[in-house]
């Protein structure tokens, strides 16, 4: 049965303990959590054992809300893995989480914005947890797009995306205020019309 973003989710996949103290997986400095299971497989992936939906652990959240509890110094959370789109429910509450204790909050993910978006209309909690968000690096790696010059991302179709000012314009606006803000729409779901 599809798991309603209402019910109360208890336990994330994880593919390692909440990592701490990184400089590369965002600004300033970074939790990062490495959620299990992706299923995009983009060839060159750095963390292939990362794809198994029934590998790493099986970790309460409140364990996670634990460990951010801990957190002094740091300056955000980043999910990372794996997808951690394939954990919406799960997600959302440890975002949630991480927002209230004034940490911002950026995803990794195989799927672009787009596809996000569409997926939402099917599932809302896609769109909850894209409104909790304040940076998404979209896309899947691609090997022969690999670009080890740019900042916090593998290649060059991914996008540093400020989800909000997106989610706001109704184009997507990137992150990184020297990039030039992109001219694409996307289509707007009716509740931001
Ligand atoms: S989306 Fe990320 S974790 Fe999944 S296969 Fe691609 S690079 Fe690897």
């Amino acid at each position: 049965m599809e798991q309603n973003s209402k019910e109360k989710v208890e336990y994330i996949r994880l593919a390692a303990d909440l990592q701490l103290d990184s400089i590369v997986d965002g600004p300033g400095l970074r939790a990062v959590l490495w959620t299990q299971g992706c299923s995009h497989h983009c060839k060159g992936c750095q963390n292939p054992q990362t794809w198994d939906f029934e590998g790493g652990g099986l970790v309460p959240i409140d364990m996670v809300k634990d460990a951010l509890d801990e957190l002094e110094y740091h300056t955000g959370l980043t999910l990372s893995g794996g997808d951690p789109m394939f954990q919406p429910e799960a997600c959302l509450e440890i975002a949630k989480y991480a927002r209230s204790k004034g940490l911002n909050i950026w995803v990794y993910t195989g799927f672009t914005f787009e596809e996000l978006l569409k997926m939402s209309k099917q599932k809302p909690v896609y769109l909850e947890f894209l409104e909790n968000i304040d940076v998404l690096v979209d896309g899947r790696f691609i090997l022969e797009e690999r670009d080890l010059s740019m900042l916090f991302r593998g290649s060059r179709n991914q996008r540093l995306i400020d989800v909000q000012k997106t989610l706001e314009s109704g184009n997507i606006v990137l992150f990184n205020e020297i990039e030039k803000e992109s001219s694409d729409s996307f289509e707007k779901i009716p509740m931001y019309v």
